[in-house]
């Protein structure tokens, strides 16, 4: 049975993101998007209405964040086909990390383009998703983490300079949103809190300055759901409630989930889903972005989950035929195919493990509260 679909919630992709990125030898070489929005569609969540093709960033739009230097050098070199010594010196392109490859530059402005047109989409209210954004590591003038441009701090200014007061900035990734929290550190009108495994890079987010509004929540590695729901009933909510923002923006990474090749974090995505909702029902307006996610499996369970969840439809059917056969076609260079667990074909949502919440947890909360 199809469930309640609500007509305020959007979901925001592109064609663009089904083309070969990032070359051959690249944790974000498998597809993501693409599959995330064909397991929707055969799963009968992602009506035409409900869907919005993203729309490309401007230069204009980018040089609202970015030095227009580094946005003609990301162009130079999507043109060139390749780099040189100098860009990858002073702008990180062409590096193992930020890669050259055909369509850089359209394919990270598209996702910026549909973080801008969230939060425009949502000005009245409401939500809107781009899975394609979350690229939280990019700098004003410089590739970082395998971002180009930073899409949260776009769409996070286009509610500022819509007149939008307060913005907090939700980073549930496994990596720390370093970009965003830099962007907006002296920016009162701006929260950023960060939930993300301790001493992984990029080695920052260690300590909170709540006195400037940032929150950093360096978690042991293993975080779980009843740690993750330990931290949003303790220091996320009462947050979000004295912080009282006009509009949320959350990066929802899918690299803290277990069986990620990148983290060693232990989440289920049932536990990401609902800190998500959780936060979406507490807010006017809210913009949920994908982020990491190396596991193809795991990410475009989760991802597409997270859709299903926002829009108000049953996540909890089995995969269907189509859908289901995606998933035992997907391949990896990063995931042993012993270690494929056979429910990540037959279902969408994990069977949550119950953990104990570790004292190192809790002593990060105290942290928060002291
Ligand atoms: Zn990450």
């Amino acid at each position: 049975m199809t469930m309640k679909k609500d007509n305020d919630t959007v979901f925001i992709g592109g064609d663009i993101y089904r083309q070969a990125a990032y070359g051959n030898n690249h944790p974000l070489t498998i597809p993501r998007v693409g599959p995330v929005m064909d397991v929707c569609r055969h799963m009968g969540w992602l009506d035409d209405d409900a869907y919005v093709e993203s729309p490309q960033a401007s230069r204009e739009d980018l040089i609202r964040f970015h030095a227009s230097a580094y946005v003609d050098a990301v162009i130079e070199v999507d043109q060139a086909g390749k780099s040189n010594a100098q860009l990858r010196e002073i702008f990180g392109l062409g590096t193992q990390e930020n890669p050259v490859f055909t369509g850089l530059y359209e394919r990270a402005a598209t996702s910026c383009g549909g973080s801008i047109h969230a939060a425009e989409r949502v000005l009245n209210g409401g939500c809107a998703y781009n899975p394609a954004g979350g690229t939280h590591h990019g700098q004003p003038a410089k590739a970082s983490g395998f971002c180009y441009f930073n899409d949260p701090v776009l769409s996070i200014y286009q509610f500022l300079d819509a007149g939008i007061a307060r913005v907090l900035y939700l980073d549930l990734d496994a990596h720390h949103g370093d970009g965003v929290e830099d962007a907006f550190a002296d920016d009162l009108r701006v929260g950023t809190l960060s939930i993300h495994e301790q001493d992984r890079w990029p080695h920052s987010g260690k300590t909170s300055d709540p006195s400037r509004n940032i929150w950093n929540f360096p978690v042991p590695q293993g975080f779980s759901d009843a740690e993750l729901g330990f931290l949003m009933e303790a220091v996320v909510m009462p947050v979000h409630a004295s912080f009282a923002p006009d509009a949320v923006v959350i990066t929802c990474g899918a690299d803290g989930l277990a069986g990620d090749p990148l983290s060693a974090m232990n989440l289920s995505n049932v536990a990401l889903w609902s800190a998500v909702e959780c936060v979406r029902d507490a807010t006017l307006r809210t913009v949920v972005l994908g982020g990491g996610g190396y596991n193809p499996w795991t990410v475009t369970r989760c991802w597409a989950g997270l859709w299903a969840v926002l829009a108000g439809y049953d996540v909890h059917k089995p995969l269907l035929g189509a859908a289901a056969a995606m998933f035992s076609e997907f391949e990896s260079d990063l995931v042993d195919e012993e270690d494929v667990v056979p429910a990540w074909c037959t279902t969408i949502a994990d069977i949550p493990v119950e953990t104990a919440v570790r004292p190192a947890v809790e002593r990060l909360a105290a942290q928060r509260a002291a």
